[in-house]
């Protein structure tokens, strides 16, 4: 059994190094490389995914599996061995399932939709990309139907990212989640807006990376085994376990831009650099889904990082770094800016109090558009009225309306916007567990301390990796399923200090 267990993690380190050498090839796009790169890079990143694809789906992996399997079974479930078994099946099944052929024709359709509304977007023209966006969703559909037995057509596309949940759960979180934070946002939207004008001054660029990047490492980031660079949309990615990469955009005039997405960067990253080494190249080595991974970017950048204990200890810290901005200007005025609360056209621009709404608009247009409830033509007008209904406000042009977010026209219609909102519930959830292991947290916050929550947050979160499904995670740290109470708590103790509600 042991050479067998050492055969399968060989095979799946081969695969994880063509996977990793294409994830590198993708930071250098989006980092260094020339525009003349752009062809070649594209075909030579599709050439290593599909021999990554090629060895994973070889059929001696399948054979391995089975003979582990009983072997796997009579050891406990959380074992590293048998873990690797059942999490490696997933996703052979997963990937056996879907014929290559399907595969590729997704592939390069993707590819084909994604230039169409690249262009379209800046255009305003959502004609234009409408035909490409109603063969995605025939494509996902189509992807859909290759995992039979499903009980909603998304469940399968959500399964991508968040392994185990379901439509109608998601919908019924959702549900109650809106009922509560549409009152609150009518509100706070009812009052005059925070005056965020400290934020909008001239803040030079190398002086917000590095202020951004000595919080980071406060954190906990280790940049031993890791960096930071610049790109147009700021993500995390990973080559290695010692080898996890942040990146963040600047803007000069707007202070939020590269010093939140840096903490939020740093909240993945952290996940992912505080995995078990033992772990490394095998299918154990990420983190567990898109909405615990979330959890961490929205808790270090939202909990932590626009907490008023936090500021209380950097902002004249920020102060220093920053005088002829910031001098005259109060801690208040500061606090009160940093979590301005307003409705707006563009999700990746909300604050954390309406950034759900937008999550849920696209949830359900995402079931609707499955369900053939809604026709892609028809989506501009569906978007308009939800819009209004749920913000009060009329996109004026589709560009920051249905054409502002990449993800239905880079891939698939499904399962791409719950874990932004799942994060976010569980956020709050997690945190409350860390108090009440630990109480003093709060008080280290406000001293720039952040090792108690980290030390915690690695061993019952990060340290595990994929071993446990999300619901497993929760049910472990927490004693029970998600819950929204811990975050509608936390909104309401925040934003009702900061708007007398
Ligand atoms: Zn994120």
């Amino acid at each position: 059994m042991e050479d067998k267990y050492n055969d399968l993690k060989t095979r799946l380190i081969e695969v994880n190094d063509l996977n990793a050498a294409a994830a590198l090839l993708y930071w250098d796009q989006s980092t260094h490389m020339p525009p003349g790169g752009a062809a070649a890079r594209a075909r030579q990143m599709a050439t290593l995914e599909r021999l990554a694809h090629e060895k994973f789906t070889d059929p001696a992996i399948g054979r391995l599996l089975d003979e582990l399997e009983p072997h796997a079974e009579s050891l406990p479930y959380e074992s590293d061995e048998a873990s690797l078994v059942r999490i490696t099946r997933r996703f052979y099944d997963r990937e056996t399932c879907v014929p290559a052929e399907f595969t590729a024709r997704l592939a390069s359709h993707s590819a084909e939709c994604y230039q169409v509304w690249a262009a379209a977007r800046p255009a305003n023209d959502f004609a234009r990309v409408r035909p490409y966006l109603e063969k995605t969703l025939d494509l996902s559909r189509e992807l859909a139907d290759f995992f039979p037995g499903y009980d909603h057509m998304a469940d399968p596309l959500i399964d991508y990212r968040d392994y185990g949940m379901k439509a109608e759960a998601i919908s019924a979180i959702f549900a109650d989640l809106r009922a509560e934070l549409v009152p609150i946002v009518q509100a706070i939207t009812a009052q005059p807006p925070a005056d965020d004008a400290c934020l909008h001054k001239s803040y030079p660029e190398a002086d917000q990376i590095a202020f951004g990047l000595d919080i980071a490492r406060r954190f906990g980031y280790d940049f031993e085994r890791g960096r930071q660079d610049k790109t147009p949309h700021p993500y995390t990615i990973k080559f290695s376990l010692g080898d996890v990469r942040i990146t963040t955009r600047v803007k000069e005039r707007d202070l939020k831009e590269a010093l939140f997405s840096t903490l939020h960067e740093a909240g993945h990253a952290l996940y992912e650099q505080g995995i078990k080494m033992d772990y490394e190249g095998t299918l154990l080595a990420r983190g567990t889904s898109s909405g615990v991974h979330e959890s961490q970017s929205r808790l270090w950048e939202n909990i932590v990082g626009r907490s008023r204990g936090f500021w209380e200890h950097f902002y004249p810290k920020l102060q220093a770094a920053f005088p002829g901005q910031l001098n005259g200007v109060s801690l208040d005025t500061f606090y009160r800016a940093i979590n301005r609360v307003e409705k707006s056209l563009i999700r990746t621009d909300a604050d954390e109090v309406t950034y759900n709404l937008h999550v849920m608009l696209r949830f359900d247009f995402e079931l609707a558009l499955l369900e053939g409830r809604l026709a892609v033509a028809d989506l501009p007008d569906a978007w308009r009225a939800r819009f209004e209904e749920d913000f009060g406000l009329t996109p004026p042009d589709d560009s920051d309306g249905v054409l502002q977010d990449m993800h239905w026209f880079a891939g698939m219609i499904g399962g791409q916007f719950q874990g932004y909102t799942l994060g976010n519930i569980l956020s709050a959830q997690y945190y409350d567990a860390a108090l009440q292991a630990h109480p003093s947290i709060p008080d280290e916050i406000e001293r720039g301390e952040f090792g108690t929550l980290h030390g915690w947050l690695k061993d019952t979160i990060y340290r595990h990796g994929r071993k446990f499904t999300a619901a497993e995670l929760t049910e472990r740290i927490t004693g029970g399923p998600l819950r929204i109470e811990p975050y509608i708590r936390y909104l309401r103790t925040k934003y009702g200090a900061l708007y007398d509600l």
